[in-house]
């Protein structure tokens, strides 16, 4: 049995400390994302290895447009989530359980080396949920030469964030409104953790965002407005995934309109250097431009990447850095 490592005793509960929703815990009890139960006064990890799916994924998938394009990555995740999305495109694994297998640190390791992956992806459900094996599993990747990579809704304490940063090579954050109405309502979430982490890992390792936009729900202009200004204010070299929603789970409003998707992407454009469509085909958005001279470096049709006009993370015609990591190109 694995001990959690963040929580401490109140009385006859044990109080988590991974993420901000500090759930306070008595004998028996498990935790809102499933991860973690008092089992006699101890906080022990029920999720530690357990695997509901593995599969060898496009690094694009994640999205990640700045990281090793075109390279394949071995994707894992936990069952659960530390968040209530009612849109969640992902729910069957996240919000119930499902069947899951016992995979070591090792194994997992030793798969991504034997199936040629560039790395680990703790993705398809929320990965700081499995903190201790995401942990583990990083640092051991890390001595064998891989990148770890982390697809996450940001929701975690800064400790344990702070604590994990050193093994984390990339980061796709969603941020999925940037109203804090919009993240109590319907993510039962907060806005402000979120941004912290953002904050916190921009600079530490590699950052990307998502946002998936909604039918009526944070697609209003003012809000996409501030939205852009936020990220702005921190970097305009962070890339933003702007993603098609699909009516799923709780949530059924029609799917978004890909006009409102265009817009979004031409207001972002003004601000920030890299900005992506995503689950929608508009020609062009996928492309990756020269924010300096214009030229296309990477040109995307579906998971299909071709690398043209980028030499290590260079602009071809100009010589203009370009944000991310590309050397293995
Ligand atoms: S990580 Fe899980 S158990 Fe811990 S506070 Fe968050 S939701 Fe609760």
């Amino acid at each position: 049995m694995i001990e959690g490592k963040f929580y401490k005793r109140e009385k006859d509960r044990l109080v988590c400390e991974l993420c901000p929703r500090y759930c306070r815990l008595k004998n028996g009890q498990e935790g809102f994302c499933f991860g973690r139960e008092n089992k006699n006064g101890k906080m022990v990890v029920t999720n530690y290895g357990r695997i509901p799916s593995l599969g060898l994924d496009p690094i694009e998938k994640k999205p990640l447009y700045h990281f090793y394009p075109s390279k394949m990555i071995l994707s894992t995740g936990p069952n659960g989530c530390n968040l209530r999305c009612k849109f969640c495109q992902n729910w069957q694994i996240s919000q119930t359980k499902v069947k899951t297998e016992y995979v070591s640190p090792d194994s997992l390791v030793s798969i991504a080396i034997n199936r040629g992956s560039i790395g680990i992806a703790y993705t398809y459900s929320e990965p700081f949920i499995w903190y201790e094996f995401v942990y583990d599993c990083s640092k051991l990747a890390r001595e064998k030469g891989l990148k770890n990579v982390l697809v996450t809704n940001g929701f975690i304490n800064e400790k344990p964030l702070l604590e994990i940063l050193p093994y984390i090579d990339a980061m796709n954050i969603d941020l999925k409104s940037i109203t804090p109405e919009f993240y109590k309502e319907y993510c039962l979430g907060n806005l402000e953790d979120v941004q912290r982490t953002i904050k916190i890992s921009f600079g530490k390792c590699h950052i990307e965002l998502t946002n998936l936009l909604i039918t009526d729900l944070n697609d209003d202009k003012k809000e996409i407005t501030d939205l852009i200004n936020w990220i702005s204010n921190i970097s305009d070299e962070i890339p933003l995934h702007i993603s098609r929603y699909f009516p799923a789970y709780k949530m059924h409003k029609p799917a978004t309109d890909p006009k409102k998707l265009y817009n979004f992407y031409l207001m972002a454009k003004k601000k920030l250097k890299y900005v992506y469509l995503g689950n929608v085909y508009i020609e062009n958005t996928g492309n990756t431009y020269c924010p300096s001279c214009n030229n296309l470096l990477i040109l995307r049709e579906g998971y299909i990447t071709e690398i043209k006009g980028i030499a290590g993370n260079k602009c071809k015609k100009c010589g203009e850095k370009i944000y991310g990591e590309f050397s293995l190109i």
